[in-house]
């Protein structure tokens, strides 16, 4: 997928064609948005920005000795963490892989590491940011690598939803529950309000303690206003807490009022924000009708960012880490069909060629952004380190990181899941209860990016 198909994914919507402040602002920085690799910058931007300095070339048959000798000589001063979404040529040099929320805390937990070198995207950088030492240091390979999804929520489309909230008065029973993957100014706004983060493997119990917490303010039925997925929003509160899908509202920041009326709002218990990811959309109903009858027996397993349609369709549901322990634990000879990122479902492929796992889609599917963290990146800032030259820094600015180490401490004080199977099943046995009810979270979603 291209920049120019990540801008058209998330700003082409319907209804996109109307004059309001957001669409207006929008258009001016998603213009920017769409500058090439390294060239420019939009400071406001996720992806698009600017990424200085003089990278080896691709074709440099050393690279891997170049880099194995840089992270060789800083040894304990630097940590280098690698999303599951990444490249083999940068995940070979990982200290530690994992999803975005375990490899912030996985970094937390090295304090004898000056570096922390990111291989991931923007928004996991600032949140090891947030949650490491001081005098830690978070470098990203490609500052270029950000969330298409995290861009579809800006700090002043946000805020501007706030005030229609307020002005229909709902505001004061609406507690904000944004995802791990937005921007540190997202966390920062709902950490302010009362809100919390959360990871895909700890959706449900966010979301009910959200719910106890809007229920106490409004006196009655809360609301939960959640950013910026909302697939994973709608997923969680309908197949997890038992609301309809008739009480979850989509709002889309490029209308006016997030082409809602009054009534809607009031009405609704899951206001959720009109984002998605690029990749995980990708998926649909069809494709896994076509995969079941293509390879006979196989299961479907598939991420919660993904559409309601898809997860209802699939026989498992949950996260990277999720559908890594299921593939891991399968039998020998059992068949999958697997809808998240390529490049974690080729590895997974790779490592278990006693089981058949196929990609859900038919067609390519990697992360655009996350695929920008290359060799000769990684090489260019490991090799500037061992100069003493931190290139690429991630830093995150107080009061951003204060009010938003506020939200993240508000997951970090749930209480653990149960740990069990996933979202449901095409069999539906998906979670049941009443939003707010507060129960352990029996059904687990088990997921987190
Ligand atoms: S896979 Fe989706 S959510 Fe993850 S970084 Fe890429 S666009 Fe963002």
């Amino acid at each position: 997928m291209t920049s120019i198909d990540v801008y058209k994914d998330a700003y082409a919507a319907p209804g996109a064609g109307g004059s309001t402040r957001n669409l207006i602002a929008e258009a001016g920085s998603s213009a920017r948005a769409l500058l090439l690799l390294g060239r420019g910058s939009d400071p406001d931007s996720e992806r698009g920005v600017d990424c200085p300095g003089e990278l080896p070339p691709a074709s440099d048959p050393t690279l891997v000795e170049r880099a194995r000798a840089a992270k060789a000589a800083l040894g304990e001063r630097v940590f280098l963490l690698g999303h599951h979404y990444q490249r083999d040529e940068v995940i070979q040099f990982a200290d530690v892989t994992g999803d975005s929320f375990k490899l912030a805390r996985d970094a937390a937990a090295r304090p004898q590491a000056d570096y922390i070198v990111f291989c991931g995207v923007h928004f996991m950088a600032e949140s090891a940011d947030i949650l490491t030492a001081p005098n830690q240091r978070v470098v990203l390979p490609d500052l270029a690598a950000g969330c298409s999804m995290a861009d579809m929520a800006r700090d002043f489309q946000v805020a501007d939803c706030w005030d229609v909230l307020t002005d229909a008065g709902i505001a004061s029973q609406t507690v904000p529950v944004t995802y791990m993957n937005s921007s540190a100014a997202i966390k920062a706004f709902t950490g302010e309000r009362g809100g919390l983060v959360c990871t895909s493997s700890n959706a449900e119990r966010a979301l009910r303690w959200a719910f106890e917490q809007a229920g106490a303010a409004g006196g009655g039925a809360g609301k939960v206003l959640f950013l910026p997925d909302q697939h994973l929003g709608r997923n969680t509160a309908v197949r997890q807490l038992g609301l309809s899908l008739d009480d979850c509202v989509v709002y889309n920041p490029l209308k006016p009022n997030g082409g809602l009326t009054v009534e809607e709002l009031r009405r609704a218990r899951m206001i959720l924000w009109r984002g998605h990811c690029s990749v995980h959309g990708r998926f649909t109903a069809q494709q896994v009708a076509a995969v079941r009858e293509r390879v006979p027996g196989v299961q479907v397993l598939v991420h919660p960012e993904c559409s309601y349609e898809v997860v209802s369709a699939a026989d498992l549901v949950g996260s990277t880490e999720f559908i890594i322990r299921t593939i891991e634990a399968a039998p020998a000879g059992s068949a999958w069909a697997v809808g998240t990122e390529l490049n974690l479902v080729r590895r997974l492929a790779d490592a278990h060629p006693d089981k058949t796992i196929t990609f859900l889609e038919s067609t390519v599917c990697y992360c655009a952004t996350m695929n920008r963290i290359d060799l000769p990146h990684l090489v260019h800032s490991l090799e500037s380190l061992v100069r003493g030259e931190v290139v690429n820094q991630i830093t995150v600015p107080e009061p951003v990181a204060r009010n938003a180490r506020l939200a993240l401490d508000r997951m970090l004080a749930l209480p653990e899941l149960v740990p069990a199977g996933s979202v449901g099943s095409s069999s539906g046995s998906a979670g049941s209860g009443s939003a707010g009810s507060g129960s352990a979270g029996s059904t687990g979603q088990e997921a987190g990016r």
